[in-house]
């Protein structure tokens, strides 16, 4: 035996939610989970001894749905995040900073700007960005990931002028005389976020790799052994191959292929014009991901008014034909098919073409995923469930920012509902949690205790409690349900002979504490394949 993991309160996350004392590890492989007496017996002369003193071991945190390829350019990027920044100026400067270091001509790329938390509540204009950066192009991004703020130089590389028409899925926001203002909603951001990507591949070269790796770590850090990328686009699918070549990816990294741009139609992958995204045993893919609702300027929405009558807000990307027809081929080939629904009207446009494709091949479990699935209803649910969706919700919405979620759904009246997790369990749905960071918080332990508590960020009492789920259900969506998303059931999310030793020690177990301690849980030790990773 390779390890023996003792003295721990083991979570195994087997159907029988099962505990144990004690974990054998063999090649990479759990081989057997109980007793320390039972374990005891599997010590040999080589076998490394871990004495965990009561504390709690898991199966390693599972993130379906995470923006990894933007945040690996984090630590050579400009943190915008707000807060700490509250002002424009303070960004700005913050900016012009970075900019000095930088040689003429390079990209500057920043993260975290968030219009709605600043204190003069908009965005920051390219002639702002001129000053702060006159010689380099700068790409800012949005929080949401949903946007960037572009300087003069950065849309002129890419191309967006007065005369730019905006693009099918964006808009390029323009100043009073028809100039662009430097902000790009969604597609319209396409452009400048690919010249900025590409370009760093080319100042990194072979050593993106190390930027890759130091991502991993940091998940690591959280506990987390598997992510799934959410938009790979080509020159993403690039980093990480190369990363994967120079076997700098430790955890299991699973792409999520979209179009040559962010928010482009996924053409090329649903007609099988591209490959699937499998690589290797650490750098995998089968998923087609596409966009049905935007976050700007609004997302699709179904409004219910007295009566009967619905009213329709907010925009969405794609005709019914055309969402039936990318899923459709996609989902003809075997690929699963994942798709970004916001708003209560994305998700039945999603489940229409679910089922569309699912009449045209129907398969035991298709696992189609809606990503969010944040503003919906009871019968959606049910519908979802009857489809054999898998619904891959980011419960650290909740904690950053429920109550507007909750006052979402109230004005949207009917049956309307946010984030409801204990509706989609009651009705037997798959649920996977997901950070999305950096559009979410990243600590699976803070969405836990989102979830759990129905606390938010800003304190108070709790926002829409009867949406509360236990902690071993939430752990359950982090491990097992978060594996099914992945369909990786087999592999990963328990602990079981046989499955590999992705686990995750914690200073407290989470289902015995006071719900709000448990965003203070520590992370202690993360292990992959039964080498540890991660010590705190
Ligand atoms: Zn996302």
């Amino acid at each position: 035996m390779d390890l023996v993991i003792m003295g721990g309160n083991v979570l195994t996350m087997d159907p029988q939610n099962s505990r144990a004392e004690a974990v054998a590890v063999e090649e990479g492989k759990v081989t057997a989970v109980g007793s320390n007496a039972e374990l005891s017996k599997l010590v040999g002369e080589t076998t490394e001894v871990v004495h965990l003193a009561g504390r709690t071991i898991l199966p390693g945190f599972i993130d379906p749905h995470n923006h990894f390829s933007i945040n690996t350019l984090e630590p050579v990027s400009v943190d915008c995040s707000v807060p700490p920044h509250a002002t424009i100026n303070s960004i700005a400067d913050t900016i012009a900073d970075a900019a000095r270091d930088l040689p003429p001509g390079r990209w500057l790329r920043g993260w975290g700007f968030r219009t709605e938390r600043l204190k003069e509540n908009r965005a920051i204009t390219r002639w702002e960005l001129d000053e702060a950066a006159p010689d380099n192009p700068v790409c800012i991004m949005d929080g949401s990931v949903h946007a960037c703020y572009a300087n003069s130089a950065a849309l002129s590389l890419a191309g967006i002028d007065r005369n730019t028409p905006d693009p099918p899925h964006g808009l390029i926001l323009r100043a009073d005389n028809g100039e662009p203002n430097g902000t790009l909603w969604e597609g319209a951001m396409d452009p400048v976020y690919n010249l900025s990507l590409r370009a760093h591949l080319e100042y990194y070269g072979e050593d993106v790799a190390d930027l890759v790796y130091h991502n991993c770590m940091r998940h690591l850090a959280y506990g987390i052994t598997s992510v799934g990328d959410a938009l790979v686009v080509p020159d993403a699918a690039e980093l990480y191959r190369i990363s994967d070549s120079r076997k700098m990816i430790p955890i299991t990294l699973h792409q999520m292929l979209g179009a040559e741009g962010f928010f482009a139609p996924p053409q090329r992958v649903s007609r099988g014009e591209v490959g699937d995204g499998n690589v290797s045993d650490r750098l995998r893919g089968g998923t087609m991901k596409l966009f049905m609702d935007p976050v700007f300027p609004s997302s699709a929405y179904t409004r219910h008014h007295a009566g009967g009558d619905e009213e329709e807000v907010g925009e969405i990307y794609y005709t019914q034909e055309v969402a039936n027809s990318l899923v459709s081929q996609a989902h003809q080939r075997g690929l699963q098919v994942a798709i970004h629904c916001l708003g209560n009207r994305a998700v039945d446009r999603a489940l229409n073409a679910f089922e569309y494709a699912l009449k045209a091949r129907p398969v035991e479990e298709p696992r189609f995923r809606i990503e969010h699935f944040t503003i919906t209803t009871l019968s959606q649910i049910q519908r979802a469930r009857s489809l054999g969706v898998v619904a891959v919700v980011q419960p650290g919405f909740h904690f950053t920012r429920g109550q507007r979620y909750r006052d979402r759904a109230v004005d949207m009246a009917g049956d309307v509902r946010a984030i409801p997790l204990r509706s989609m369990l009651a009705e037997g749905l798959v649920v996977s949690a997901s950070s999305d960071y950096p559009c979410g918080p990243l600590p699976p332990l803070t969405g836990l205790y989102a979830m759990v508590t129905r606390r938010t960020q800003q304190g108070g009492e709790p926002v829409t409690p009867e949406e509360a789920v236990d902690p071993l259900e939430g752990l359950q969506m982090y491990t097992t349900g978060a594996a099914y998303a992945m369909g990786r059931e087999k592999e990963v999310g328990s602990l079981e002979r046989g499955k590999r030793a992705d686990m995750v020690v914690l200073s407290h177990d989470p289902t015995a504490v006071d719900p709000d301690f448990i965003r203070d849980i520590a992370v202690e030790q993360t292990y992959i394949e039964g080498r540890l990773l991660y010590r705190r």
